[in-house]
Formats: structure tokens, C-alpha cells, sequence
């Protein structure tokens, strides 16, 4: 049917899964997507994976929420009930979006005005765009009263911007993924491209086949590691003990860029006394790499021409993730590796706007462009541009995402805001996070599927999905691109800036925003950093990368090429020391848990499940298991096993996976019917309040239920 079909219309537009921004044309016709074709786009080059090429028919699933939705009044709310979508009229009743608007509204005032302001939430989503990210903080900065908003980014690279904003002052990239085609060395480290950022993977293997020396650095042997130069297998959560070693060679062997050290950053002698105590043939036993590999690694890495570092969430996922990023970029710039092509840090972001939320302002230290909610001209900056009373802003930084969870079960949070967001899936111990959920006296979701969290909701508020809206959205290389509009929303459901200032009216705030660019043109004035960008240009050339400060400016893809965004200009070195995972392995939970995603299903699958093909290619949950480990236990490939760890257990089906070490387990957080996170453990890294997604103790053992 859909070979002989002709579509009636091709709306340029963005994929909406991973940070790398491929551009993409919808075919439609009869408001359905036919299929899809990629672009030109500086990210993608006409590039597509199988996400992006066959992942949009989610948007016509019958599971679409098209009404706003109310529990009913004897409805049964609790933590571990397990979800039946087929259940759901005997839980809520359909609402006028009138009704459905006041209570939320009113609930949400009633608790402000009674309990005070730091009592609700929100979690905004990075899967929306740029302008629905500034005006949920806005809602809840403003309406609210508070900082307590924040979103996924907090379970991805949290660590890594709080250490590139303390040791470069810029919590982007500095070079796009791109310029993995002008270096001679490729460093690429706790990420899988080839399943989490399959485009970015492309670029990378030409690049190998152009002659670059890829090393790859993981626990895990991923699909690179087959083309790459060098493959580093340490043992998970010996980042630190690795990269200090690579960093004492460096010094010991006077590989240093001297010249850029003295010139452009501070705080060298403390990391050169820091790294002193971790030599190769000491790290060597704790990281599991030789100590000529390191030293030879070490050489590659600070000789080249040009080497970039790539990494993922295997860094950021610790309670030492901030201290993994430190190592990497004190490796840069003790090596002048960045601030010139094909050099620099590039971490991967995840979500398709997760760069660009963030920036926004979604996260609750800090008002849009990073700017810190503690500082008083800020503050006033913001009271005015907002037309707020002065002295109005809350001035304390709020609650982060699992800070958040902590606060509903003590009584500090009673009511929250949740939009395009899945905590009962991607929190960190999810039983913990479901009962906290529930326990709310109002939960209010915007969505447009029934998700875990909206299971738990009073009030549901049904949402556009992408391919039902204009707006901006940010990709991992600061490239602010296009989305634009190819289909109507199903049934009654609403575009989420619509909905957002349909709340902010109820809660007290004059909002009048007609178009999604009258947002964004307030974004501008608000963000130094976008102010050069206007709608009607990106309109026109549908991407433009920043900073860039003024109209008619290009955007810079290479930034740090003269100085870094600190006050003196200059870099900050900041040592990292080892300090182990909260929670390892014993005699009771023997093995490892390693969580993370799958090719053909993005975050917790709200939207991949519901795309035919990909489902069709991963239907079942699955566990990626070393197969002399599953020898041991008596088991063999599509066995059923059973994964426990001290929060709850699981049972899925064992795949046998050599890219596992023996005594870790990889198992993909998308599957509702066996979700990982009621495993993983809560433990936070101290700077970012990232949890440790990457790390936790469990027994494995054959038999259960999948
Ligand atoms: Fe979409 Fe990412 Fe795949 Fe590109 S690489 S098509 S942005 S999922």
C-alpha cells in the first residue's frame, strides 16, 4: 500500500530520537506518514538509521491519547501495581479539557497558596522542543514559585556539564561529531555509537577507513571495537585509575603541551602531583589494561596532530561521573587537544533535546543559558524580562530529579507537573520513585501515550507528538535546527506550548503567546548565547549552530579557540581521585548490573514499541549475558533468567553476548514488562546528583517469569 501510494505533501523536519539531529522529509498523505527520507543536514548528510527511517508510525498508533483524562474518585493508586493499558477506563474517565485544566490548575494553586511554593514540581522533557522547555521553567519559576524543575538530562550527562562548566566554562561540546573526519585520533569512551548515535557511528568509520586511529575505551566490546586501532576493556568502574595512568605518562614522559598549559589554564601543578601516585604499573591490576597499552595509548592520544574524546553515559553514570569528565578534559588540556578541528570534548547527548532543554533553563540551578539562579543581577534580569515583581524569583537552586522523589516521600513535594517525561520507568529505583509518584496529592501528566507515570496520574493531559508541531530543537553539536508541523493531532489532543500556558493561566500568569516564534524571539532576548539566531532565518536555513551572539553571525561549530568561558579565560585543571561504586559485588549479589539502550528502541519505548518495525525487530525484554556465564548457571540463549538485586528483580529473557565482560549483565531500560530500574541502585554522584545507572550488585539465576 505504501509503495503505490503518492504523498500529498513533504514537510522538511527533524528525526525525533538521539542527539544527533538528522534531517528528514515526512511523505504524507491523508495525515499519515508514508515513509520517510533523510536530508542534507550538516549532522546527517542525507544519513538515516533504522530509528529514524522506520520509527514514525508511533504517531498513529491507536494508543494515542486523544481526550484529557480524570481518576476516578475509587480508582486504586499505588506504586507496584504493573500496567494494564487495557484497564485504563476502569481507572479514568474522559474530561472536557475545561474540567480537565481547572482541577489541575486549582490543585496546583491550592497547595502553592497553602502549603508554599516549594511544595510542587516539574519535570519537563527532552523530547520537546526548545520553546516548550522555556516556557514549562518559566511555569514552574513563575507559577510555581519555585526552582524545582528539572529533566532527563539529571540521568544522563549531568556530571559531565557540571565538570565542563567548572573546568572549561561551557557545558556543550566543543567540535561538532563531525570533525572525527579531521582527526588523527579518535578517543571514544563509555559509549556505543553504533546503537545510541548510529549516524555519528557512520562518520566514524569513515573516518577509520580515511586513515584516523580510533581507540576505543570501555568495559564492554562494542560494534567499533571491531575497526578500531587500540580496544581499552577495563574493568567497569576503573575510569579514573585508567585515565590518571594515561595522564602520568604524559607527564613523565614531558608529552605535555607546556606552551598551551602556561597560556590558557590553571591549576596544572596540582593535577601533575595528583597523577603522580597512579603509574601504569600500579593501575595496571586495578583497570585491567597493561601497563605498556596505557603507556603507548597515552603517547597516541598526545602526539597526534589532532585527537578528539568522545564519550557517553558508561562516564557519566557514577557516582564519580564528574570525576571521569575531570580526567577528560584534564587529559585535552594538559595535551592542547582542543580548540581546533578535529580536536576538542564532544560528550554524545542523548535525547533529541536534551541539549537544547537544558539550555532553556530546565534544570534547577540555573535560569536559561546557565545562568545561576543564586546570582542577584540574574535574578533581576529575569524578574524584568519575565515581568515579574521585583524580588519575586525563588533564589534558592531547587530540586533535581531524584532529589525530587526523596522530597514527595518526606512530605516536602505534594503535588507535581509532569511533561513528556517517564520516571516510574527511567528513575534510578523505580519501585522507590513509583510509590513516591503515587503518593502525590496531585499528579498531572502531559503525554501522548498512557505511560507508566501517566498510569499514576490524577490528571492526563493528551499531547501532540513531534511530527504535529513547529519548533527548535537543539542537537548534541549546538546546532539549533527546525522541526516543523506534517500532521494534525489525533482526536482532541492539544500542542504542548497550548497546554503549558492554558496552566500558567490558571495559576495566575498573563501569558498571550499566539505562535511558538513569539517564544522563541523571548528566548533571544534572554539567551546571549541564541541571540544572533532568528526564526525567520532558521526558517530559511533550517539549522544554525551557536554561539551566536549577533544577527548575520555564522555560529561557531569549533569554540575554546582562543579562550575558554571563565572568568580569567583560562581553563581550571581539577584532580580526580578513585572512589569506587556505592554498591559492589558480594557473596549475596555476586554479579554486575550495566544498564543502557538497544539499537531499535529509544529511552523507556513509549514511542519504539509502538513503531511497527522497530518492535517487530526487538519485541522482547532481553539480558545480554557473557556465555560462559550462562554456561555456569545451566542455561543457554532464550533460557528465561531472573535478575535480582537488593531493590527487586525481574525476569527477562538471556541473550548470549560476548561483548559482555564475565560477571556483568547488560539489560536495555525500555521494557516495561521487566523494568531494569527497579534495580538500579539511587546512589548519587556528589557534584551532579547523577544516579549510578552504570553499577550495581545482583545475583542472576536461570528460571522466572518473563
Ligand atoms: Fe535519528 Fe539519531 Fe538515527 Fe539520526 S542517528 S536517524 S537522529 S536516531
Amino acid at each position: 500500500e505504501v509503495a503505490l501510494s503518492v504523498p500529498d505533501k513533504k514537510v522538511e523536519s527533524l528525526c525525533p530520537y538521539c542527539g544527533v539531529g538528522c534531517q528528514l522529509t515526512y511523505n504524507v498523505k491523508d495525515n499519515k506518514i508514508l515513509y520517510v527520507e533523510g536530508r542534507d543536514g550538516p549532522a546527517n548528510h542525507g544519513r538515516l538509521c533504522v530509528k529514524g527511517r522506520y520509527g514514525f508510525d508511533y504517531a498513529h498508533h491507536p494508543q494515542r491519547l486523544t481526550v484529557p483524562l480524570i481518576r476516578r474518585a475509587d480508582a486504586p493508586k499505588s506504586g507496584d501495581m504493573a500496567m494494564d493499558p487495557t484497564r485504563v477506563m476502569e481507572f479514568f474517565r474522559e474530561a472536557s479539557w475545561e474540567e480537565a485544566l481547572d482541577l489541575a490548575g486549582s490543585k496546583f494553586a491550592h497547595i502553592r497558596d497553602t502549603y508554599g511554593k516549594r511544595m510542587l514540581a516539574g519535570f519537563g522533557s527532552a523530547k520537546g522542543s526548545n520553546e516548550e522547555a522555556y516556557l514549562f521553567q518559566k511555569l514552574v519559576r513563575t507559577g510555581f514559585g519555585n526552582n524545582n524543575v528539572d529533566h532527563c538530562t539529571r540521568l544522563c550527562h549531568a556530571s559531565s556539564v557540571v565538570a565542563l562548566l567548572e573546568g572549561i566554562g561551557s557545558g556543550a561540546v566543543s567540535n561538532p561529531v563531525m570533525d572525527v573526519t579531521k582527526a588523527e585520533v579518535i578517543v571514544i569512551i563509555g559509549a556505543n555509537p553504533t546503537v545510541n548515535h548510529p549516524v555519528a557511528a557512520t562518520w566514524i568509520k569513515n573516518a577509520v577507513a580515511n586513515g584516523s586511529k580510533l581507540v576505543v575505551m570501555d568495559p564492554r566490546r562494542s560494534e567499533l571495537a571491531r575497526i578500531s586501532h587500540r580496544f581499552l576493556q577495563f574493568k567497569p568502574d576503573t575510569d579514573v585509575a585508567m585515565l590518571n595512568a594515561m595522564m602520568h605518562v604524559i607527564v613523565h614522559e614531558n608529552l605535555v603541551d607546556k606552551e598551551f598549559i602556561e597560556s590558557r589554564t590553571i591549576g596544572y601543578e596540582d593535577l601533575k602531583k595528583n597523577v603522580e601516585g597512579y603509574s601504569p604499573e600500579l593501575m595496571a591490576p586495578i583497570c585491567g589494561i597493561d601497563a605498556e597499552t596505557l603507556r603507548y595509548t597515552a603517547r597516541l592520544y598526545a602526539t597526534s596532530k589532532a585527537s578528539i574524546i568522545l564519550w557517553g553515559m558508561g562516564v557519566s553514570q557514577h557516582v564519580h561521573g564528574t570525576d571521569n569528565a575531570r580526567c577528560l578534559i584534564a587529559l585535552a588540556l594538559m595535551t592542547g587537544q582542543i580548540g581546533r578541528d578535529g580536536t576538542g570534548l564532544h560528550p554524545l547527548r542523548g535525547q533529541n533535546n536534551v541539549q537544547g532543554a537544558s539550555d532553556a533553563g530546565l534544570i534547577p540551578m540555573m535560569f536559561p543559558d546557565y545562568q545561576h539562579v543564586t546570582d542577584p543581577k540574574v535574578q533581576a534580569k529575569f524578574e524584568k524580562a519575565w515581568n515579574v515583581p521585583a524580588d519575586s524569583l525563588d533564589k534558592s537552586p531547587g530540586l533535581t530529579v531524584v532529589e525530587v522523589m526523596h522530597a514527595i516521600k518526606k512530605g516536602e513535594v505534594r503535588g507535581m507537573y509532569v511533561m513528556g517525561e517517564n520516571p516510574a520507568m527511567s528513575d534510578p529505583d523505580a519501585n522507590h520513585a513509583r510509590d513516591a509518584l503515587a503518593s502525590l496529592d496531585i499528579l498531572v501528566v502531559q503525554d501522548i501515550f498512557l505511560t507508566e507515570t501517566a498510569y499514576l496520574a490524577d490528571v492526563i493531559l493528551p499531547a501532540t507528538a513531534f511530527p504535529e508541531k513547529d519548533g527548535t530543537f537543539t542537537n548534541t553539536d549546538r546546532l539549533v535546527q527546525m522541526g516543523r508541523k506534517a500532521l494534525d493531532a489525533p482526536g482532541q489532543a492539544k500542542p504542548d506550548l497550548w497546554i503549558i500556558q492554558q496552566l500558567g493561566q490558571r495559576l495566575g500568569l498573563d501569558w498571550q503567546y499566539t505562535h511558538v516564534s513569539q517564544v522563541f524571539d523571548e528566548m533571544r532576548r534572554t539567551m546571549n548565547s541564541i541571540g544572533g539566531i532568528t526564526w525567520e532565518r532558521l526558517e530559511r536555513e533550517h539549522a544554525v549552530t551557536y554561539p551566536c551572539t549577533k544577527e548575520g553571525d555564522p555560529g561557531q561549530p569549533v569554540v575554546f579557540t582562543e579562550t575558554f568561558p571563565r572568568e580569567s579565560g583560562r581553563a581550571k585543571f581539577v584532580p580526580a581521585d578513585i572512589i569506587p561504586a556505592a554498591e559492589r559485588p558480594d557473596l549475596d549479589y555476586p554479579m554486575v548490573l550495566i544498564t543502557g539502550r538497544q539499537l531499535e528502541h529509544w529511552h523507556t519505548g513509549s514511542m519504539t514499541r509502538r513503531a511497527l518495525v522497530l518492535d517487530a525487530l526487538e519485541p522482547d525484554p532481553v539480558a545480554l549475558v557473557h556465555p560462559l556465564d550462562l554456561a555456569a548457571m545451566g542455561g543457554q540463549p532464550g533460557d528465561i533468567i531472573t535478575i535480582e538485586s537488593r531493590r527487586g528483580k525481574v525476569g527477562l529473557y538471556a541473550r548470549a553476548d560476548e561483548s559482555s565482560p564475565r560477571g556483568a549483565v547488560f539489560v536495555p531500560f525500555c521494557y516495561y514488562e521487566a523494568a531494569i530500574n527497579r534495580l538500579t541502585n539511587a546512589a548519587l554522584d556528589p557534584f551532579a546528583k547523577i544516579p549510578e545507572f552504570k553499577y550495581c550488585a545482583i545475583k542472576v539465576t536461570l528460571g522466572g517469569d518473563a
